[in-house]
């Protein structure tokens, strides 16, 4: 053991493990954040250069610090990574970075948090990794031909990555359609497209207003998960926010091709034909969870792990920002916060 005992450790420091720290240093608590990051913020600027944010200023608050943005603005993930390091300058939040967590045991007294150079014992710890862990990729990729140039959407930054050639976009969510979106305005190069072209798509600003200010009118971001309404929000697919789907899709040099089916070598087998000129791929097919380096923990169907509101079967282990943790806004810059703010109310009653 490396370390004192602290009676909080956060696993993760980007705004879910932010807003958790924010009300641990209200509750005077000894703690430590945790990241495996080497800068704050890293999650965000690992995306691709382009990204903008769907949710505008007044959607991204984390608690105690307003995003400093003219309302109606849409972020660079550059200005989302520096809000979270004046937020850590601001509330004097300790985090130690190039910290992963490989293993998070239960002890006696506690827990004990492994990392490759020690070990930290804490009485609790906040798990706050994020929505998603592993890129998933579809198994047909490895019979690719290795001239093909393959990337996950994770790995994905901007079209000077990609070689000549015709490229593929495979995933019809946000990412994809942004990502198509972007390598697909040079109308000299073939774009195909494997994913869903009946999305809904939602703009983001109706009759003057952001969709937000809407989904908010409406409740859409506040539904529980255990509701009715909550329930088929979560199991009905997501549309696709600000993305203009219909425009993309009407362009020249997309060609949508169905659902990937096979490969070997340079074809691809897809619903509505075979194709053999692709040189670049873009997998934008999600993610899965993996919470496997935590001892003992029960998780549900999807992966996720069991919790109410982030309070575990574990006593003294926590998540936060997951997604659907409590809403659909769990997940969200401007959501975690309701969810931060219920999982303290629980921690203080339980130390009490
Ligand atoms: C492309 C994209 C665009 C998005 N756009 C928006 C948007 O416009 N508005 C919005 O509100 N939401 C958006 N989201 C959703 C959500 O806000 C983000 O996914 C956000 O990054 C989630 O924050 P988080 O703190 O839960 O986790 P993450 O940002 O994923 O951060 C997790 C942190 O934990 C660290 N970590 C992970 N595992 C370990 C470990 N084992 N040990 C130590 N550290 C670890 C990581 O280094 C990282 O810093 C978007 C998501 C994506 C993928």
């Amino acid at each position: 053991m490396n370390d004192s005992t602290y009676d909080y450790v956060v696993i993760g420091g980007a705004q879910a493990g932010l807003s958790m720290a924010f009300h641990l240093k209200k509750m005077n608590k000894n703690f430590l954040i945790l990241d495996g990051g080497n800068e704050v913020g890293g999650s965000w600027l690992s995306r691709w250069d382009s990204l903008k944010l769907f949710t505008s200023t007044e959607y991204n608050h984390l608690p105690g610090l307003k995003f400093d943005a003219p309302k109606g603005h849409y972020p660079s993930k550059i200005e989302v990574a520096n809000y979270f390091k004046t937020y850590v300058a601001k509330f004097d939040l300790p985090v130690r970075l190039n910290t992963l967590i490989t293993a998070v045991k239960k002890t006696e007294e506690g827990f004990h948090v492994i990392h490759k150079d020690g070990t930290i014992a804490a009485q609790n710890v906040i798990v706050a990794t994020g929505p998603f862990h592993i890129p998933y990729t579809p198994p047909c990729h490895t019979k690719i031909s290795s001239d093909t140039l393959q990337m996950h959407s994770n790995n994905y930054k901007s079209t000077s990555q990609l070689q000549d050639g015709d490229a593929l976009v495979v995933g019809g969510g946000d990412s994809g359609y942004q990502i198509l979106n972007e390598i697909s305005k040079d109308s000299s190069r073939t774009v195909y497209f494997s994913g869903d072209t009946n999305v809904r798509s939602i703009p983001q600003q109706i009759l003057g207003k952001t969709i937000w200010w809407w989904f908010t009118l409406v409740g859409f971001l506040s539904y529980s998960k255990y509701s009715w309404i909550g329930k088929r929000l979560n199991s009905s697919t997501q549309p696709v926010i600000g993305t203009d789907v219909k425009e993309i899709l009407s362009r020249k040099n997309v060609i949508p091709v169905g659902r990937t089916k096979d490969a070997l070598k340079e074809t691809l087998f897809f619903e509505s034909q075979n194709i053999s000129t692709i040189k670049n791929i873009v997998w934008a097919t999600g993610y899965r969870p993996n919470f496997k380096w935590i001892e003992g923990l029960e998780l549900d169907a999807n992966g996720y792990p069991k919790n109410y509101r982030g309070v575990s079967n574990i006593t003294g282990l926590y998540f936060i920002g997951l997604p659907w943790m409590h809403t659909r806004g769990s997940a969200t810059l401007g959501g975690v916060s309701k969810d931060a703010s219920y999982l303290a109310s629980e921690i203080s009653k339980v130390n009490d």
